[in-house]
């Protein structure tokens, strides 16, 4: 064999790039024992990193190791280490994304190969190169990420991001001799090390359906349907989540319709159908019940659509997985169903084709009825699902923290 699979990828990305003509250690190779199975993906090799043909051996790289000390881990020997751009950029400018692009198979050429128990991605071209393949959406800045352990199928362990040691180093609070590091964000890169470490030295696995889509029945014929919410009234589970999808946001808007409905009864599987008139009655019953107790994500979105469109009360709501993510954690864009469902569960992107369907502008409908039925359906079913999921984990975790 001449070349590796890696050589000839990377060769092929970095002809494109173009980095490797313009530093001194092109390509610089993958280092590190891995004791401890963690990768650690940083940004870029900088001037002494590339002098030296060695990763993090600059001002950054010193405070990582340090840090790294403090907790019992030496870089070397317990990590392997990577960059998310294998050659120095001229004069340290910010790389692109571009060049992340074209040096990713790097990255994930090694994942793959030995497989980490943590891959601890540092600053935001990090974040890009191994969270950018997964999250495909608006990807946002270092804190959107920070601290989260995101169960992957594909690493067959955890991600986890903080920040870059170089952007601590560049945020400082005092002046001269007593210029230091900013207390607080040394405190959260502290923590969020802590917190790599304990995953991969701890016992603490990925969840067994991590990044797997749950099953869903899709009830194609009204007569299917029919039976299915009969036999849920009659078997009245205790609790159940429940999704709409509609032609709008509002219900009192001309021409607004609910489309379908999903239901999930245990967080693994689903059942979906399309909303016909005959359909209602039965809606109404299951709503109106307050011994079926509900979930939803955003529940205000289910209980106006229930009270205008279906002329009904819900009775019996238990969670709204929306407010819960917020009183769990305050950061931005972090309680939308898809975001929560890859965070907690590893799932990437599973509405991305549906959703700018959905969107409608002020007072028009959208563009739901272009959506296959089936398609639509599953979606629909997905949804609760996830949210049945997602309600049970912030459950235990919120318990966790008040007992
Ligand atoms: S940065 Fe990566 S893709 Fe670009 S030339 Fe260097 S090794 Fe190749």
């Amino acid at each position: 064999v001449l070349f590796s699979e890696t050589d000839l990828l990377t060769a092929t990305g970095c002809h494109s790039c173009g980095l490797w003509r313009k530093c001194l250690t092109p390509r610089m190779k993958v280092s590190g024992k891995g004791k401890k199975r963690i990768l650690i993906v940083g940004e870029a090799p900088g001037a002494t990193e590339d002098d030296v043909g060695k990763h993090f051996v600059g001002k950054s790289g010193i405070l990582l190791r340090k840090e790294l000390k403090r907790i019992q881990v030496d870089l070397e020997q317990d990590c392997r280490i990577v960059n998310a751009v294998n050659c120095r950029p001229p004069k340290n400018r910010k790389v692109t994304s571009k060049e992340i692009d074209a040096c990713r198979s790097m990255v994930w050429t090694e994942i793959r190969k030995n497989k980490p128990k943590v891959v601890l991605l540092l600053g935001k071209s990090a974040i890009e190169s191994v969270i950018g393949v997964r999250w495909k959406k608006d990807l946002g800045g270092v804190s959107r990420w920070r601290g989260l352990a995101i169960p992957d199928k594909e690493v067959g362990g955890w991600i986890v991001s903080t920040y870059h040691p170089a952007f601590l180093l560049r945020q400082t609070q005092g002046f001269g001799q007593r210029e230091k590091i900013n207390e607080g964000l040394l405190k959260i890169f502290r923590n969020d090390l802590v917190h790599a470490v304990s995953l991969a030295c701890g016992n603490k696995q990925i969840p067994p359906c991590t990044g797997i889509l749950p099953g869903i029945h899709v009830l194609k014929t009204e007569k299917e349907a029919l039976r299915y919410l009969g036999d849920l009234i009659r078997r009245r589970p205790p609790l159940i989540a429940f999704d709409y999808e509609t032609t709008g946001l509002k219900p009192y808007e001309k021409n607004q319709e609910i489309v379908s409905v999903a239901f999930s009864e245990d967080g693994r599987e689903g059942t979906a159908m399309m909303l016909s008139k005959s359909l209602i009655p039965l809606l109404r019953t299951i709503l109106n019940d307050p011994n079926i107790e509900k979930i939803a994500a955003n529940f205000k979105f289910e209980d106006v659509w229930s009270r205008v469109f279906l002329k009904t009360k819900v009775r019996g709501w238990v969670w709204d997985t929306m407010l819960a993510a917020h009183v769990e954690n305050n950061r931005e864009k972090y309680t939308s169903l898809s975001f929560q469902s890859y965070i907690q569960f590893g799932v990437p992107d599973y509405d991305s084709e549906i959703v700018p369907l959905l969107k409608s502008k002020k007072g028009k409908l959208n563009r739901v009825r272009e959506i296959p039925e089936t398609k639509l359906l599953m979606y629909n079913g997905i949804d609760a699902v996830f949210e049945f999921r997602l309600a049970q984990w912030q459950r235990r975790m919120l318990d966790g923290c008040y007992k």
